[in-house]
């Protein structure tokens, strides 16, 4: 049997802390993966888990994730991640919420929350009643909902991933085909349709298609037939895992680029779709645009800046495909290789620092920028 430490090894984290609160019931774990890059962000998610291993388990794979993002995204932010265990329609009341500031509060500022499945812009601002540590609000300086810059990445990234498969970069007339058209999926089918793609959409609630159809002119087809569509880019934009055995021989795609986290049921999927000649777009490189988002409150939020800056994940993709051509790596493993990359350089100058008792900053966001353009021409 392995023990937590052992779960903390494999995953390589820093920190987990436990939280309970008797009177409201508060069950929360926070897991600091790294803050090589600077404190860690992300988001809280409330679900109803079947146990407490299954949400340790949940927040250690994410809280690890962030930091991958965070490193490929140029921002000078560490990866953590919380769980709230509960049921987020019945459980979750203002002094739950409160009682969860308190702990994140009692994390000093090692870590920094925003929302996640099962929470929302309003319980981001009950959490700031209580804590600093909290982005995503919509309260004084808060930048509110990220998924029109999760979307808006989403879109950029998808635009490298064309170029790359030699299809151009105009989207006019490319067929996309969408799965899960909710808050990332609208607003990603608005900056298609904008552009002039033809949609192919499916969700499994119908309200969600009818306005989407409605609006965009989009074909809908059932949850089932979306991975055969006939299309050149299939869009994951609803849940995780679902590039798999089963999944992959439907493709009829030459790109996948969507928002949804952890698309890739096992790491072999991202050989399988490589060797298929399938152009996968890393899901936690193209998704970074609401991460960006929220980080840009912690230096006052400016709106023009942080398109410019979600722009650039054009260039993050683009980076990450050259260089899994150059390399012949499959892209996720290229993306995680520019994060590996970015992470053991701040190590480098940390130990530097300490050697020499100067404290240097972290890693600009150009500099990071300027090593993917170097990783690219590599
Ligand atoms: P959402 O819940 O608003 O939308 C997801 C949609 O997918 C819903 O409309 C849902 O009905 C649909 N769906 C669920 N199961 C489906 C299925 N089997 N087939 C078809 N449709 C299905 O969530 P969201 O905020 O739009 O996020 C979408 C994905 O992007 C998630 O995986 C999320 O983790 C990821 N993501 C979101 C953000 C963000 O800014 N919101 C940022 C990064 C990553």
């Amino acid at each position: 049997m392995t023990g937590i430490f052992d779960d903390l090894n494999d995953y390589g984290h820093e920190q987990v802390s436990f939280f309970h609160d008797e009177e409201t019931g508060l069950r929360a774990i926070i897991g600091v993966h790294s803050t090589v890059l600077g404190p860690a962000l992300g988001g809280c998610r409330m679900w109803k888990y079947a146990d407490d291993q299954e949400a340790l388990r949940d927040v250690l794979r994410l809280s690890r994730g962030m930091t991958y993002k965070a490193a490929v995204a140029g921002l000078n932010l560490g990866g953590g991640k919380a769980v709230v265990i509960g049921d987020s329609r019945q459980d979750k009341t203002p002094e739950l919420m409160k009682a969860f500031g308190r702990a994140v509060d009692a994390m000093g500022g090692r870590y920094i929350t925003a929302e996640d499945v099962g929470m929302t812009v309003s319980d981001i601002d009950t959490i700031r009643t209580v804590t600093s540590h909290a982005v995503g609000g919509s309260n004084e300086g808060g930048s509110g909902d990220p998924s029109v810059m999760t979307a808006f990445g989403v879109f950029q990234g998808m635009k490298a991933a064309l170029k790359a498969s030699g299809l151009g970069e105009k989207l006019e007339g490319v067929r996309v085909a969408v799965q899960g058209v909710g808050n990332v999926g609208y607003h990603l089918c608005s900056y298609l349709s904008a552009a002039g793609a033809k949609l192919i959409i499916t969700d499994i609630y119908p309200n969600q298609v009818e306005k989407v159809e409605a609006e965009f002119g989009a074909e809908v087809v059932s949850p089932d037939q979306i991975y055969s569509a006939d299309c050149e880019i299939f869009a994951p934009c609803a849940l995780g895992a679902i590039l798999n055995s089963r999944t992959i021989p439907q493709l009829k795609c030459k790109i996948v680029a969507g928002s949804a986290n952890n698309q890739l049921e096992k790491d072999e999927d991202g050989f399988t779709l490589f060797s298929k000649g399938i152009i996968y777009a890393p899901d936690y490189a193209i998704n970074s645009g609401g991460l960006i988002n929220v980080a840009a409150e912690l230096d006052g939020y400016n709106h023009e800046k942080v398109l410019a800056k979600v722009t650039r994940v054009y260039d993050t993709i683009k980076a990450i495909l050259e260089r899994s051509e150059a390399e012949h790596m499959p892209p996720h493993q290229a993306a995680d290789a520019l994060a590996q990359q970015r992470l053991n350089e701040a190590r480098k100058d940390q130990s530097k620092s300490k050697r020499t008792g100067f404290r240097s900053n972290f890693m600009t966001v150009d500099k990071v920028m300027g090593d993917l353009a170097v990783a690219s021409l590599n």
